[in-house]
């Protein structure tokens, strides 16, 4: 445990500490919440009212040509390979996360005929599982989905495998799987990988290319700043990319959207990836969001990422432990993506609580109590004071109030 003079010091040797002052965070509030909805970039409000009022406004039907709208996709799937080692032309940012597994679920299990199993594990987000069962069916029913334990994966990877897919960290416990390992496993096998980045794009160093990855996908809201329901992305390995069949084949993706044939036709590369038109309005907001990214050395965001969380591990576990909280994360950090978790009882409430008092992070059942480390806003002080006031809540049990324990519809 260190004192609040010590917590300071940090942050005023931090190099990583003047971005802070791009963002837009209320007053006495401290955000340990950017993993699940990054909060605004102070310049985005001005570049999408500008898109509104001058580029839909007065450009019209123009805006198309004249403002780059077709080409986001590309512009911004090029600024997110950037920060997960993605050559560009190799990602777009389009439709949800989910609506981009579908995509390369298909993609991948057509290309892998004779192979009927999807592996995945327990530990994965329920949306990609969800996914999965749902393309099952659309595909006749004939694979299986195979959900494993997260510790039992590697050893679940066998030759009757079509695709490996898992999301690198863990939402709730902050668990990160070794990509790299995994995938060279499921290639031995003659499987694909596919990665769910939610939790890594943005939060830590992402070497797609190095690691060899097959397909992957992300999302834009979280740690990517996007803004609510942001376009998410998605990633295909080159030379795979003119082998991808499109299951959601919308003009788009076509060869040749404005020509207008009756047949599809998919067009080169990553962009037959892309279904209808683009949110463009949301796109310009992550456009304008990632800007935050510009000049940042992801190896930076990690060495801080890591130093926040022992800080908050130990100021926590330090002050708290008799209170019944229990490190649900990894306690070593390379097993850790950019976030830590407790087991805490009346888990809901205490977080009611602590929202209440200014520290906003979220509660994911059954137990978990979840605070995301985002170093490009959050600081050593803050990470000390929100255990702090954690201690606090505990210790005077001021989460012990019925409105406390009244579930809201979005935990
Ligand atoms: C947040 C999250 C999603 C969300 O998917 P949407 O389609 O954007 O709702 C998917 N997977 C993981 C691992 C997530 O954390």
């Amino acid at each position: 445990m260190i004192t609040r003079e010590e917590a300071e010091a940090l942050d005023r040797a931090d190099p990583l500490g003047a971005r802070r002052e791009l963002f837009v965070i209320p007053q006495n509030t401290i955000y340990l919440d950017g993993n699940s909805l990054g909060p605004l970039p102070r310049h985005v409000a001005k570049r999408l009212g500008n898109a509104v009022s001058e580029e839909w406004g007065q450009s019209l039907i123009r805006g198309w040509n004249a403002h780059g709208w077709f080409d986001l996709p590309r512009t911004l799937g090029d600024r997110i390979g950037r920060l997960i080692g993605a050559r560009p032309g190799t990602v777009i940012a389009a439709d949800s996360t989910s609506i981009n597994l579908v995509k390369v679920l298909t993609a991948a299990l057509k290309l892998k005929p004779g192979r009927h199993v999807i592996l995945s594990d327990s530990g994965n987000f329920p949306s990609d599982l969800y996914v999965a069962q749902g393309v099952i069916k659309a595909l006749g029913g004939a694979w299986e989905l195979r959900i494993v334990e997260p510790e039992s994966v590697e050893g679940a990877i066998g030759d009757d495998l079509a695709v490996l897919m898992l999301t690198e960290v863990d939402y709730r416990t902050g668990r990160r799987h070794d990509m790299k390992k995994l995938i060279a496993k499921a290639h031995q096998a003659g499987a694909f990988a596919i990665w769910d980045l939610c939790h890594s794009a943005g939060a830590f160093p992402v070497d797609l290319t190095d690691g060899h990855a097959d397909f992957a996908v992300g999302c834009g809201y979280k740690y990517l700043n996007g803004g609510p329901g942001a376009p998410a992305f998605v990633y295909v390995r080159p030379d795979l990319q003119d082998r991808v069949e499109p299951s959601l084949a919308g003009w788009m993706g076509h060869a040749a959207p404005f020509a207008f044939d009756l047949d599809y036709r998919p067009a080169k590369g990553i962009d037959r990836l892309r279904a209808g038109t683009p949110g463009v309005l949301s796109m310009i907001a992550l456009d304008s969001a990632l800007d935050v990214w510009d000049g940042v050395d992801m190896q930076a965001v990690r060495d801080k990422s890591v130093r926040l969380a022992n800080l908050f591990i130990s100021e926590v576990e330090g002050r708290c432990a008799s209170h019944g909280l229990k490190l649900a994360s990894p306690r070593d950090a390379a097993g850790r993506g950019s976030q830590v978790s407790f087991h805490c009882t009346d888990g809901y409430a205490v977080m009611q609580a602590l929202i209440a008092h200014g520290v906003i992070g979220d509660f994911r059942a059954p137990d978990i109590i979840r605070f995301g480390l985002t170093p490009l806003y959050i600081g050593f002080a803050d990470v000390w004071d929100a255990a702090h006031i954690l201690e606090r809540v505990l210790a005077e049990g001021l989460w012990d109030r019925a409105d406390f324990k009244k579930k809201a519809q979005v935990t």
